[in-house]
């Protein structure tokens, strides 16, 4: 199978009537890269930053930050890297931060909640972004994104951040911006979002949970936990068309997109980009390349 799988290195990922689909790569550290060129991927879906601010007593300083994503950019050499800005809750172990237990971590202090409320926090990763991108195609996305309210105020800090590396005299570029279509709230809010962002990744794993009210990680749960339940279908449906009706792109970075039951179905929805796990890439562009 890999070997029948390595005639679509070096393809391109496209349907036998031409529409083309983005066929992207997940990673969670600097040294997947490696992965992700191994397997061709058209470039990186989701990179989560998370690996920067885990197994450690103190926060990323900016200088490393940047030397981390400069470094990424530079391995893609021009293809697109979509960095995920920090998504950690209380549900991992970052002690420095001081998050305290909770009793819900999965609907708590996390993510992008944690970005607005302490924006020194946000602003460092956001700096160390906009240098990056110079080296490189670079795309910020936004995790756990509820209203149109937090782009704006997201907004709002990144133009502060331009501001302050303007005057630092600093080289910075202002790279696409997009978010992240993980909760019922962003789906059903998808066309207004849609107004204010580049582009929409669907991040069905938290998706799946906030629509069914199963906890992810709940062992126990595993067999109500199904992100093929209807309702997760024709939420993905109704993100598409709220993206286009706007003229924005929208991809899946969730497990779901590396599921090859389903290519055919997402790419009738619409869909313009799968972001999966590099071991899945050649998969998903066999299925693509196969469909009418
Ligand atoms: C998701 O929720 O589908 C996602 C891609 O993000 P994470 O798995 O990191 O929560
Ligand atoms: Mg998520």
């Amino acid at each position: 199978l890999r070997s029948l799988l390595a005639e679509y290195k070096g393809r391109e990922s496209v349907t036998k009537s031409g529409r083309k689909v983005n066929v992207y790569a997940n990673i969670g550290s600097v040294p997947d890269v490696a992965y992700v060129l191994e397997n061709d991927a058209e470039g990186i879906g989701l990179f989560r930053s998370e690996f920067l601010y885990l197994g450690r007593n103190s926060l990323p300083d900016e200088t490393e930050q940047f030397n981390a994503y400069r470094q990424v950019l530079q391995m893609m050499a021009g293809k697109k890297v979509i960095i995920r800005t920090l998504d950690i809750g209380a549900d991992k172990n970052v002690d420095y931060l001081g998050l305290g237990k909770e009793d819900n971590p999965a609907m708590g202090y996390r993510a992008i909640r944690i970005c607005l409320e302490q924006p020194e926090i946000f602003k460092t990763q956001l700096r160390a972004l906009l240098r990056a991108a110079k080296y490189g195609t670079l795309a910020i996305m936004y995790p756990m994104i509820i209203s149109v309210e937090e782009v704006l105020d997201i907004q709002k800090i990144v133009a502060e951040v331009a501001k302050e590396l303007e005057e630092e005299k600093l080289p910075y570029a202002i790279p696409e911006q997009g978010i992240m279509i993980e909760t019922p709230a962003a789906v059903m809010m998808s066309e207004e979002l849609a107004e204010h962002v580049d582009f929409f990744s669907i991040g069905t794993n938290d998706l799946t949970q906030y629509t069914l009210a199963i906890d992810r990680q709940n062992n126990r749960l595993d067999r109500f936990y199904n992100p093929h339940h209807e309702a997760v279908l024709r939420m993905i449906q109704m993100t598409v068309d709220g993206a286009h009706k706007h003229g924005k792109w929208v991809g899946i970075c969730g497990e779901l997109g590396a599921d090859t039951t389903l290519t055919t179905r997402f790419v009738q929805m619409g869909i313009d980009e799968l972001s999966v796990a590099p071991s899945m890439v050649l998969n998903v562009r066999s299925k693509i390349c196969e469909m009418e």
